[in-house]
C-alpha cells in the first residue's frame, strides 16, 4: 500500500515544468498503453499509476497540496477529490488533453477501437485502532464479504456491440451528419455478457465470499481518514477489474493520553510529598514505559514535555510530543497529627506562594502549546 512518489513514476524532479510534466506523461502513456501490451497486468498497473500521478501534477492546486501533504493530502476525510479513483475511462477521457486531435478523434489512434473497462463497486469498511496502533503502524486482518466471479462462470462477446461496449448512432441534424456513441444496453458497457453461469451465482454471475484482507495501516493515521486497498472491493464480471476496498479510521479513547493533533497530553497525579520533595515516575506512553524525574518543588499545572514520545507525522515527517500536565494531589482529609504539621507549616513565611516569572500562568502555557 506504500504508493510510490508521483514524481518518481514519472521520472521527473520536482521542479519539472508543466511542459516536462505533460511530456514525460506521454512518454509513459504510449510505452504503457493496454493496447500495445495485451493482458500486462504490470503494465497495465503503470499505465494507470502514470495517470493518476499526472493527474495530480498537471493540476496546479493538486500539485501544491502534493508537494505538501504527499499522498495524504487525497486521502483525508472527505477527501480532496484528488487523483486516487481514476478508472480506465476516466485515464482515456484524459487523452484528448495530452495528445490532441493528433490521433483524430477520441483515442483512435492505437487500435481503433477502444473497450471500456468495467470496474467493480468500492467496499467501505471501518477499522477500529487503538493509540498504541495508531503510533506505531499495525497490520490488521480483516474478513470482508466480497463479490467474485462464481467458479465456472464464462463470459462471451456482446453480439450487439460486437464487444466494444458502445453503439454508434448516426444522425441528420442541422449541422450536418453527427455521430453520437451511446453505452449498449445490453452488456451495459461491458462488451461481454453471461455464457454459462453455475445455478448459485447472480445475473452476473457474481458470487458473495468471505475473504480476509491485510491491510497495512501507517503510524500516524487520524480519525475519519480513509485508506485505499487498490483491487480488494467487489470484482467485475467479465474482464473488468476489481473495486477498491476503501477503509475509514475510526480511533478509539484512550484510557490516560488524550491526542491533539501529532502532540498526546497526560495528566500526572503527584502527592504532595512527591511535590514537595521530588520524585521519579513511570508513565505508559504509545511507545512503552517511559520514566521522567519530577523536580523537588514542582508547581501544580506545570507542563513536562517527552519530545518525540507522541505520534509520528503521517506525512513521515517527524513526531509530536508527549505533554506531561503535573497536578498536585491534595488529601481532602488529615488526621490529627497531619492537621498540626500543616497548622505549623501554615504559620512558616516559606510556605507562602512566591510565584516567579518562571512559574507561567496557565493561559501563557496554553499559548505555548499551541504554538
Ligand atoms: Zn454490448
Amino acid at each position: 500500500m506504500a504508493k510510490q512518489d508521483y514524481y518518481e513514476i514519472l521520472g521527473v524532479t520536482k521542479s519539472a515544468s508543466a511542459a516536462e510534466i505533460k511530456k514525460a506523461y506521454r512518454k509513459m502513456a504510449i510505452k504503457y498503453h493496454p493496447d500495445k501490451n495485451p493482458d500486462d497486468k504490470n503494465a497495465e498497473e503503470m499505465f494507470k499509476q502514470a495517470a493518476e500521478a499526472y493527474e495530480v501534477l498537471s493540476d496546479a492546486d493538486k500539485k501544491a497540496r502534493y508537494d505538501q501533504f504527499g499522498h495524504a493530502a487525497f486521502e483525508g476525510a472527505g477527501g480532496f477529490g484528488g487523483g486516487s479513483h481514476m478508472n480506465m475511462d476516466d485515464i482515456f477521457s484524459q487523452f484528448g488533453d495530452i495528445f490532441g486531435g493528433a490521433f483524430g478523434g477520441g483515442f483512435g489512434g492505437f487500435s481503433g477501437q477502444r473497450q471500456r473497462v468495467v470496474k467493480g463497486s468500492n467496499m467501505r469498511i471501518r477499522v477500529k485502532l487503538s493509540l498504541e496502533e495508531i503510533a506505531n503502524g499495525v497490520e490488521k486482518k480483516i474478513k470482508v464479504k466480497r463479490k467474485v466471479q462464481a467458479p465456472g462462470v464464462s463470459y462471451k462477446t456482446c453480439s450487439t456491440c460486437n464487444g466494444s461496449g458502445q453503439v454508434t448512432r448516426v444522425t441528420n441534424t442541422i449541422l450536418g451528419r453527427m455521430q453520437t456513441a451511446s453505452t449498449c444496453n445490453v452488456c451495459g458497457g461491458a462488451g461481454q455478457i453471461i455464457n454459462k453461469k453455475p445455478a448459485d451465482a447472480d445475473a452476473h454471475g457474481m458470487i458473495s465470499q468471505e475473504e480476509t484482507v491485510s491491510i497495512k495501516i501507517p503510524a500516524g493515521v487520524v480519525d475519519g481518514m480513509q485508506l485505499k486497498v487498490s483491487g480488494k472491493g467487489n470484482e467485475a464480471p467479465g474482464n473488468g477489474i476489481a473495486g477498491d476496498l476503501l477503509v475509514a479510521i475510526t480511533e478509539q479513547d484512550h484510557a490516560t493520553l488524550k491526542r491533539e493533533g501529532d502532540n498526546l497530553h497526560y495528566d500526572l497525579y503527584v502527592s504532595l510529598p512527591d511535590a514537595v520533595l521530588g520524585t521519579t515516575k513511570e508513565i505508559d506512553a504509545v511507545t512503552g514505559k517511559v520514566r521522567i524525574k519530577i523536580d523537588a518543588g514542582v508547581q501544580s499545572g506545570k507542563i513536562l514535555r517527552l519530545r518525540g514520545k507522541g505520534i509520528p507525522s503521517i506525512n513521515g515527517y517527524g513526531q509530536g510530543d508527549l505533554l506531561v500536565h503535573v497536578n498536585v494531589w491534595t488529601p481532602k482529609t488529615l488526621n490529627k497529627e497531619q492537621k498540626s504539621f500543616f497548622e505549623k507549616m501554615r504559620e512558616d513565611e516559606h510556605f507562602s506562594p512566591k510565584p516567579e516569572s518562571s512559574d507561567k500562568s496557565f493561559f501563557e502555557k496554553v499559548k505555548d502549546m499551541f504554538s
